[in-house]
Formats: structure tokens, sequence, C-alpha cells
């Protein structure tokens, strides 16, 4: 691992990896805990290269707050980073960073709607401070994902915001809270707390844990939601409330009924510390990414799971069929990349899921049914040439992630879990060993009269295939950090249907607000 002070030092290490790598940042102000390393550790398997900021910045507290005795531990920061697999640290200084003198500087200013609530309304300045460095770090590192705690709600929408307002081209990706086996959220501030304040602070996650029961019970109204949390919070007055809101989780406006979900948002001090945390209540089905190599039994087993749970099955090769279609009618060169974004970005994909096994996908483009004609033999022998680009997959992504916005899929692939759904509520991994594979795949070679490749051949071929698919430099096969592995060595397809459902039924009993690391 390498750490670096300066700009021109880090920018030359990144360019070796820029062109065919995904390089991640997880940006902290360093004193780094569990919450953040739960963070670094999804970059980590998430993306090729990782970097790790660590920058107290002076821009996002205010003249009253703890900037000077903020906590900073570079050592141990250090160590921690090197022994999750980072690949740099990233530690400026202010004057590296520009901003010597805060006054003289360009500053980048979010959407008062976005700041003025919330934490906003006590910190004065503090998230135009956090969206001027965040800026400047994603220009000087540029890169493809970024990671932002949940915890810091508020500055995860501004963030957001920010990088469809700014045209960037990096991915955020957000993590859920990391809490204390007591619920409380792990912040580094607690550090100030003494034992008699760390344990009042626990009334904080407590009460959202109520919220959340009673949501999971049905109830979506403002005024008995925040009654609730207000009720028992009043049950330690050493808890100096500052704000106890409920707002829409992307616009943070006041809301008087959760729709489709909400942020249930609590700050307020405990002696001299300022806490805060919060909880999403979102009404959504589940979404379950199978990721796996070649040859596991993935699609028949996703769509065999999707028919039992009554959910959709999202057919993601339909989609890039249906590009290709696309391209191969339009006339265009098939290596003709920039034309090609462009040609996609302009058409209209509508994919209808089929409704019963027996049924297919239904596929049209700019209106025209292309269902059967995305199937033909020449469709399928030039897909892998579209599915290659990097534009193309871009936007089917991006596509497939609308349709999952409101859950209730199954989706198989080499990167759902780590990419196109990383916050899948379920992600298996569904792997065979090579002679394994070899032998299934020899049984329907055999069944279709075509014998006459030997069984350690075809396992050759299968461990070649494996390196090259998560070696790819797009869409690389990835075990997710949170995803269960499941070896179809000894199973049949049910049972294989059988053990997913059965973990699908197990996760929805959990809660969501639960000490995670
Ligand atoms: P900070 O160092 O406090 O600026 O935090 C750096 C990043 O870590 C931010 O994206 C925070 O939201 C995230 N983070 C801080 N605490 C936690 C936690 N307990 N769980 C998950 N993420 C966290």
């Amino acid at each position: 691992m390498q750490i670096f002070t300066t700009i021109p030092g880090l920018r030359t290490f990144l360019a070796d990896y820029r062109h065919d790598h995904s390089i991640a940042l997880v940006p902290t102000m360093g004193a780094l805990h569990k919450g953040h390393a739960s963070l670094i550790r999804r970059a980590v398997t998430e993306a090729e290269v990782t970097v790790v900021s660590i920058f107290v910045n002076p821009l996002q507290f205010t003249p009253t707050e703890d900037f000077s005795r903020y906590p900073r531990s570079l050592d141990s920061d250090r160590q921690l980073c090197e022994s999750l697999g980072v690949a740099a640290i990233f530690a400026p200084s202010a004057e590296t960073l520009g901003i010597g003198d805060s006054e003289e500087i360009t500053a980048v200013v979010p959407p008062i709607s976005l700041t003025s609530g919330l934490c906003g309304a006590f910190r004065p300045g503090h998230f135009q401070g956090v969206a001027t460095i965040v800026t400047r770090l994603f220009n000087i590192i540029a890169p493809t994902i970024a990671y932002f705690g949940e915890k810091d709600a508020q500055q995860l929408a501004i963030i957001r915001q920010l990088v469809r307002d700014l045209n960037l081209a990096i991915e955020i990706r957000a993590c859920a809270t990391v809490r204390e086996t007591s619920g409380l959220a792990v912040s580094s501030r607690n550090q100030y707390l003494s034992a008699a304040e760390r344990e009042k602070a626990t009334i904080i996650a407590q009460s959202l844990q109520l919220a959340l029961e009673s949501f999971r019970l049905g109830e979506r109204q403002r005024e008995k939601l925040l009654a609730i949390v207000q009720k028992n919070l009043d049950r330690v007055p050493e808890f100096r409330c500052q704000y106890l809101d409920l707002v829409h989780p992307q616009s943070l406006q006041p809301i008087e009924q959760i729709e489709t979900g909400g942020l249930l948002a609590i700050a307020g001090l405990i002696g001299q510390t300022r806490l805060i945390d919060n909880i999403i209540l979102r009404q959504r089905r589940a979404v379950i990414a199978i990721d796996g190599p070649a040859g596991a039994g993935k699609s028949t087993v996703t769509r065999l799971v999707a028919e039992k749970l009554g959910l959709t099955y999202l057919d993601t090769g339909a989609m890039y069929r249906a590009v290709t279609w696309l391209v191969v009618n339009s006339g265009l060169d098939l290596s003709a990349e920039a034309a090609i974004a462009e040609l996609l970005s302009l058409a209209k994909i509508t994919i209808i899921p089929a409704d019963s096994p027996e049924n297919v996908t239904i596929v049209k483009i700019n209106g025209q049914d292309v269902t059967l004609e995305i199937r033909s033999p020449a469709i399928t022998s030039q897909v892998s040439r579209i599915a290659a680009q990097k534009a193309v997959r871009q936007q089917l992504v991006t596509l497939q992630r609308q349709m999952g916005m409101s859950g209730g899929i199954v989706v198989e692939g080499r990167d759902i879990g780590t990419n196109v759904f990383p916050e899948a509520e379920l992600k298996i991994f569904l792997t065979a060993t090579p002679e394994e594979r070899a032998r299934r795949r020899l049984k329907d070679l055999e069944a279709q009269g075509n014998g006459g490749i030997s069984l350690a051949e075809l396992t050759q071929e299968i461990e070649k295939r494996d390196y090259l698919d998560s070696n790819r430099s797009l869409a690389p096969l990835r075990k997710a950090a949170d995803a269960i592995e499941v070896n179809t060595d000894h199973l049949t397809i049910t049972e294989v249907t059988e053990k997913i459902i059965a973990l699908y039924h197990q996760g929805s009993s959990t809660l969501i607000l639960r000490s995670k690391e």
C-alpha cells in the first residue's frame, strides 16, 4: 500500500490503472473505525483499486465545532487500510487541496432545499464545505465508484445530486450504518463519550428501532411515527434533541406519509457530543442477485426461484440481444462504439418480463416488437461483441436498475451483486467445481449426440473460461462480500432452488436495524 500527500504522486500512481481498471474512492476524515472498514471492505471487493482519502476538512466545521480536537490517528488508520487491501491512502494537507485561504476559493454550493433542513439548520456552511472538498477529491482521483455511509444520509443525498448536476462519471454507492451491539451507530465522535453517556446514547437507535417495528406493522403517518420516537427519546432527558424529522430520502423534504420510502432522522447532544442517526423506512420487495461462473446452473435456478417466490425474472440477456438487433438493423459497424452508444441513447427499449416460465420476455425497440427476432442465430452470434462494449453495458445497467427500483426481481449474471444491484437484499454466489460442471456439460453434449470430447478437455476449457471471466476488465465475475456461496456439486436443481428460497425466507424475517460489520 502506498501513501500519497501530493496530487502529482497520486495521479501518477493511478495513471497506470485508469484505462482498464475500476478505481474506488472512500472519502473519510480518518480516525477509522468499523463503519469506515465496512465501506473499505466493499470497495476492495467491488473495484480493482481502492483509494482511501483521509482529510479532516476544515470547511465542514462551523467556528464553534470540534475541528482542532477532532481525533486524528494516521498510524492506526494506515494499518487498518493495509490489512483491508487498500491500494493507496491519499492524505493531503489543506494547502495541497488549495484551501489555505477559504475566503478565496471556488466553492460548490448544493441546492438550498437539500442543505437548509436537518443537520444543515444547525451547521451553517457544513454541506457546502463537504461538497467543495468532495468535488476536489473527485476531480483529483476521478474514481469509477465512490462509497458513502447511510449514517450521513443528508450528505449522501447531496453528493448524489452533485454527481448528477455536474455530470460526473462516478457511481455513488451507499453502505448500511454499522452499529455497536447496543445499536449505537459507530462514529469517530463516540470517542468523546464517557461510559455513562455511551449508555444514554443508545436511546437514539432504540427509538429508531421502535419506529421501524411500527412501520413494519403498517404505520405510514408522519405524526404517529414521530410521536413514537419522541415519546421514547423523552425517557432520557440527557439527550438534547436538535431535530427529529421524517423526510423524502432524495429530496429531503418533510413528508406527511410514507409512500415508497421515508428517511427518519435524529440529531442531538449528549453532554458536549453531537450525535446523528437515521433509518430508511422503505417498502419494497426483495431483489435477489444470483452470480457465479458459467455452467453452474444460474439461469435455470434463477427462473425457478422467481417462479416459486412469485417474483419477476429479469432477463438481462434479452436486453443485450435487443441492442444487438438494433445495431445490426441500423447497418452500423459492430465495432463503431461511439455511434452505437449514441444510437442506444436515442432508442427506447421496452422490456416486459414473462409472467410465467412458459412465456418469454417481450422486447420492443422504439415500439416495434422484436421478441422473436432477437433469438435468431444471426443475433446470437453477435451478442458477445455488443455486450463487451462499456457504454452499452453502462446504459443497460441503468435500465436494469430502473426496472429493479421497486424490487420484486431475481437477476442472474457475473456482477449483479457487486455492480448492478449492490444493495440487493439477497446475494447468492452459485458455484460448482470445474470437474462437476464439465461432467454436466458432457452429459448435455452426449444427449445432443455431440460427444467426442474428453472430460479432462472440458474441465480445462471451463477453467480457462473462469479465469477469463474473473479477469475481464468489464463486469468481471466476483463474489460480493455479503454473498452467500451455494456449491451445487452434489445438489439437484430442485435442492438448489429450495436452498435459495429458504435463504430468502430467513433474510426477510430479520430486522434491518441490526449491528452489522
Ligand atoms: P467521516 O470520516 O465521518 O467523514 O466518514 C467517512 C465515511 O464513512 C462517510 O461516508 C460516512 O457516512 C461513513 N461512516 C461513518 N460512520 C459510519 C457507520 N457507522 N456506518 C457506516 N458508514 C459510516
